[in-house]
C-alpha cells in the first residue's frame, strides 16, 4: 500500500473536525426526528424541536451546533504495517495540528475551549490544543480514526463505579442518571464501559459513544446477547424515569445505551457512564494512502421537516421595562421571548465579580445589573457578517454557589442558562423573589439569530468568558424556576415519571 503522508493525515483531521462542527450524524438527527414525533410533553417536545431546526440551520449555514466545540478525542487504531512517507512529529502532535486548523479556520472559526494548567492559571491555549488521543497498534496497512468534538456539558456529568462483583448495574445507572440533572443536554445517549480497570472502563464508555445509534434496529430483531440485553433494559428503564429533553419531563432522555466490556479482576466490577448530549458530533475515517478522507455531507432530505416558531401565544418582554412585579407574576414552564438588553457572565466572569465586591473595589462603571438579566454564555466569535457566532446558554448549577451574591448584592432581576438549579441556588431565587429562566442547550446558532447587537463590557482578557452586552429580539426561554423557587427541573419529571408507569428505582 502507498504510505500515508503527514499532510494527508492532519488534513483529514481538521476536515473532520469542521465536518462535525455543522453536521449532527444522520442516525442522531433520524434517531431525534422519531423522538419529535413520539414525544408528549408539550415543553420537551418543543426543546427537540428547537435542537432538530438549530442542527438544519447549522448544516446549511456550516456554523457550529453548539457554541461549546468541545475538547477533541480521537481513538486511532494504526495498522502495523503502515508507512509514513514524512512524518517529521508524533501522531499526537499531528491530530494536534488538525486541531489547530480546524478551529482556527477562518470562515467556521470554532470556540477555543481548552485551558492549560487546569490546577492553576488555568490559561487558554487560544487553538483548543491539545487533543485526548488513544492510539491502537493493530493488524493491517491502514489508519482508522474516530474522532469526536466532546461537549464540557455533557462530559462533566461522567461517572463511574466499583461496584461489588454481585451488585446490579440496572440498578446503579437507574440511581445514578437522575443525580446527573439535565446539564448533559438530553436526548443523547449513555456510552457505558464494563470491567477491565478503573481507567479501561472509563475509556470504554468514551469509545462506546462512537458506534451509530440502532437501538429501534435492535428492538426490532432482538437482543443477541447479554450486552444487548442490557441496553434495551436500561435504555427503557432510563426513558421511563421521565426526565425527558433537556430535563423537562417527557417520554425520551436517551436515544440510545451503548456498552462495551472486558475481561476483569474476580473482585471487581467497574462500571462507567459517559453520556452524549445534544451536540452529538463524531465522525469515522480511514486512510490507506490513496488521499485525505471524504467526508459525504449528509442530504438536506436526511433532515425532517421541523422548523421551529415561537408559539403565538408565548410572552413577549421589554428588559428595558420589567419590573420585579412583572417577575412574579411568571409562571413556571412558560415560554417567554425576551427583547431588549442583557449582559452576559459565566465561571471566570462571576469570580472576578467575587473578588471585586469582596474587596470593596466594587464592579467596573459599565457592569450595572440592576434590574437586568445575566445569561450564562461563552459564545463563538462572529465570521462575516455576524454580530455574534453560536451563543447558548451554558450550564447553570456552576453558578449555583454564587446566585445569593449575585442577587443580593448586584440588585439582578433573574439569570439565563441551561438545565436545573440545584438547592441553594433555588432558595437564593426564593429569598430575594428572583427567577431562573432556561434557554434550550445544542440550539446555539438558533438562540445566536436572535441577537442583534453583541459588545465586550467588562474582562475582555477572557475572551470568551467576558462580559458582553446582547441585544435581544424575542429570544426563547421557559421560566424554569419561579420566584417561589417551584423548579420545572423537578416538577416536569416527577409528573412524567408518574405517567410513564412508576418504575422502581434503587435506592442508594
Ligand atoms: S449540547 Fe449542551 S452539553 Fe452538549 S456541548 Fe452544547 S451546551 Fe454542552
Amino acid at each position: 500500500m502507498a504510505p500515508i503522508k503527514q499532510e494527508e493525515f492532519v488534513q483529514s483531521i481538521a476536515d473532520a473536525l469542521q465536518y462535525i462542527s455543522y453536521y449532527h450524524p444522520a442516525d442522531y438527527i433520524r434517531a431525534l426526528a422519531a423522538a419529535y414525533e413520539r414525544e408528549e410533553s408539550a415543553p420537551a417536545r418543543d426543546a427537540i424541536a428547537q435542537i432538530l431546526t438549530n442542527s438544519r440551520m447549522c448544516a446549511e449555514g456550516r456554523r457550529p451546533i453548539c457554541q461549546d466545540t468541545g475538547i477533541v478525542v480521537a481513538f486511532v487504531r494504526v495498522g502495523m504495517n503502515v508507512r509514513w512517507a514524512d512524518a517529521t512529529v508524533s501522531l499526537q502532535q499531528m491530530v494536534d495540528e488538525g486541531v489547530r486548523r480546524a478551529y482556527l479556520h477562518p470562515d467556521n472559526k470554532l470556540r477555543a475551549s481548552i485551558l492549560a494548567e487546569p490546577a492553576g492559571a488555568r490559561r487558554n491555549t487560544r487553538d483548543n490544543t491539545p487533543a485526548v488521543v488513544h492510539v491502537d497498534l493493530v493488524p493491517g496497512e491502514k489508519v482508522e480514526v474516530d474522532i469526536a468534538a466532546k461537549g464540557g456539558g455533557s462530559e462533566n456529568k461522567s461517572k463511574f463505579v466499583m461496584l461489588n462483583p454481585s451488585d446490579s448495574i440496572v440498578d446503579w445507572v437507574l440511581k445514578t442518571v437522575p443525580t446527573m440533572g439535565a446539564g448533559w443536554c438530553p436526548p443523547g445517549m449513555l456510552g457505558i464501559g464494563i470491567g477491565g480497570s478503573a481507567e479501561k472502563a472509563m475509556v470504554l464508555a468514551k469509545e462506546a459513544l462512537m458506534e451509530p445509534i440502532d437501538m429501534h434496529e435492535l428492538k426490532a430483531r432482538g437482543p443477541r446477547n447479554r450486552l444487548e440485553e442490557l441496553r434495551v433494559e436500561i435504555h427503557d428503564k432510563v426513558n421511563a424515569l421521565g426526565i425527558g429533553a433537556q430535563g423537562l419531563g417527557g417520554l425520551t432522555t436517551v436515544l440510545d445505551v451503548k456498552i462495551r466490556d472486558y475481561p476483569t479482576h474476580a473482585a471487581s466490577l467497574p462500571v462507567a457512564i459517559i453520556p452524549n448530549c445534544a451536540a452529538t458530533r463524531h465522525v469515522h475515517f480511514v486512510l490507506d494512502g490513496s488521499g485525505p478522507a471524504v467526508l459525504e455531507p449528509p442530504r438536506l432530505e436526511d433532515y425532517p421537516d421541523v422548523r421551529w416558531a415561537p408559539a403565538a401565544d408565548a410572552r413577549r418582554v421589554d428588559l428595558a421595562r420589567v419590573t420585579r412585579e412583572e417577575v412574579a407574576r411568571w409562571k413556571p414552564g412558560e415560554t417567554l421571548l425576551l427583547n431588549g438588553r442583557l449582559l452576559t457572565g459565566r465561571d471566570a466572569a462571576h469570580k472576578r465579580i467575587q473578588e471585586l465586591l469582596a474587596s470593596g473595589r466594587g464592579l467596573p462603571n459599565q457592569v450595572d445589573f440592576r434590574n437586568r438579566f445575566i445569561y450564562y454564555v461563552g459564545p463563538v466569535d462572529p465570521v462575516r457578517d455576524e454580530v455574534v457566532g453560536p451563543a447558548g446558554p451554558t450550564t447553570a448549577t456552576r453558578m449555583d454557589k454564587f446566585t445569593d451574591m449575585m442577587l443580593e448584592k448586584t440588585g439582578l432581576l433573574g439569570m439565563i442558562g441551561k438545565a436545573e438549579r440545584g438547592p441553594v441556588a433555588i432558595e437564593a431565587i426564593r429569598r430575594h423573589r428572583a427567577v431562573y429562566l432556561m434557554a434550550v442547550g445544542g440550539a446555539a446558532y438558533l438562540v445566536s439569530k436572535a441577537i442583534r447587537s453583541s459588545r465586550v463590557v467588562a474582562f475582555e482578557e477572557l475572551g470568551m468568558e467576558a462580559i458582553y452586552e446582547f441585544e435581544v429580539r424575542d429570544m426563547p426561554v421557559t421560566v424554569a424556576v419561579d420566584v417561589n423557587g417551584t423548579s420545572v427541573h423537578q416538577t416536569g419529571p416527577a409528573h412524567w415519571q408518574a405517567k410513564i408507569g412508576k418504575i422502581p428505582v434503587a435506592v442508594a
